[in-house]
């Protein structure tokens, strides 16, 4: 089954129909206050489309981590209603619940093109269980369903999933954008296709390795996770992190990588400090000779060489974890060397999300990428190859 297939809004007949669409909303508060509004800016190009094809719009999310079963004000979504109205340029109608009296009387008086928000779908017990009463009572709102939730596509909850069972269902526009770029990367990329992992451990990151190994032409590892490699090599890695149980396991990766034919790299040099500290003492070392009591916290500048000159001609560059502490200027050198690498590089660029994609906006290096994923969970367990369940169940063209 291709996550190339799924149906899209566009493909659904809307006019005059009831459309819940699943957005992410999970907006940051400071005392009721939205302090960043991106992911409701988001959301505005499937919500527009609904809006100008004449559905009646039905929105609903979670926000932050509510005791499932209780209204709680502090959770609720009605500072987003109140955002989202001033974006759209029309009343946002807000629901005083989430399936109950006040969400069904609303969704029955929506004329084409009104749009209202649910509250908090947490706020339901049944939400994260999946539960089956609940997607029904989810159902019975509409007629159409949309997910543009990717954040919350590897999650199995029914407003995500089980809702799905009951309704006609297509994807909104920003999943169909993550399935696009990350499903091609993954099913169907312009190669030579390459993938830059770092971060802090491989355990993090083994379901990624094992996945795009199979599937790359080059795979480079730096950031904490190398040295859990380095010392699977035999060398010495001084104070650096490691993995010392998943050693076995990085050597059988990198046989595995050689037996496919895939250039497997790792730094040749590093940055590394005396202690683990944003301004310890730090010093260039090549990593056949660390000596002990530094550790590695950042790749060296041969490196920065070495990893930038295998993504020159690459088709695709898939891109997840820092090189290093980069939230520490003395050690973020790598990290940049590589984003600029990727953002020159032609190739069609794909930032995993969480901290490469926090740090790739940091750095200034936002629009140079072709797709940075709005999903920190969602977007490694895509590059694993796991089937996200808010995906999985979207109906098929
Ligand atoms: P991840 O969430 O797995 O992408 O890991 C990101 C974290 O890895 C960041 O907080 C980095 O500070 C950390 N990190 C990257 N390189 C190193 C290193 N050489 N030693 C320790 N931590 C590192």
């Amino acid at each position: 089954m291709s996550v190339l297939n799924k149906k899209t809004v566009e493909d659904l007949d809307v006019a005059g129909k009831r459309v819940l669409v699943r957005c992410d909303f999970n907006v940051p508060l400071d005392n009721g206050v939205i302090t960043s509004d991106k992911r409701i800016v988001s959301s505005l190009p499937t919500i527009e489309y609904l809006v100008k094809n004449n559905a009646k719009v039905i929105l609903c999310s979670h926000l932050g981590r509510p005791v499932a079963g209780e209204f709680d004000p502090q959770f609720s979504l009605a500072p987003v209603a109140k955002r989202l109205s001033e974006l759209l340029g029309k009343e946002v109608k807000m629901a005083a619940d989430v399936v109950g009296e006040s969400a069904r009387a609303l969704a029955n008086t929506l004329q084409e093109g009104d749009v209202m928000l649910l509250e908090n779908v947490r706020f339901e017990k049944g939400e994260t269980k999946n539960n089956e009463e609940l997607s029904k009572q989810f159902a019975a709102l509409a007629d159409l369903y949309v997910n543009d939730a990717f954040g919350s596509a590897h999650r199995a909850h029914s407003s995500t999933t089980g809702v799905t069972a009951y309704l006609p269902s297509a994807c909104g526009y920003l999943i169909q954008k993550e399935i696009s770029f990350m499903g091609s990367a993954l099913e169907n990329p312009r190669r030579p296709l390459a993938a830059i992992l770092g971060g802090a451990k491989v355990s993090d990151k083994i379901g990624v390795i094992e996945n795009l190994i199979d599937k790359v032409d080059t795979l480079i590892i730096g950031g904490g996770m190398a040295y859990t490699f380095m010392a699977a090599m035999g060398y010495h890695i001084g104070t650096s992190i490691c993995e010392n149980d998943k050693i076995e396991l990085a050597k059988s990766m990198m046989e595995k990588a050689k037996a496919k034919g895939v250039k497997f790299l790792l730094p040749v040099d590093n940055k590394v400090g005396k202690a683990y500290a944003a301004d310890t003492e730090n010093m260039i070392v090549d990593s056949k000779d660390m000596p002990d009591g530094w550790m590695g916290l950042d790749i060296g500048p041969e490196t920065q060489k070495l990893f930038a000159d295998a993504l020159v001609g690459a088709g695709t560059v898939i891109w997840n974890g820092p090189m290093g502490v980069s939230e520490w200027e003395n050690f973020a050198a790598g990290t940049i060397a590589v984003a600029t690498a990727v953002a020159n590089s032609g190739a069609v660029s794909i930032i995993g999300g969480g901290d490469s994609a926090a740090a790739v906006k940091k750095l200034g290096f936002a629009d140079k990428m072709s797709h940075i994923s709005t999903g920190g969970g969602a977007s490694l367990e895509f590059l694993e190859g796991k089937e996200l369940p808010g995906i999985a169940a979207i109906n098929e063209k």
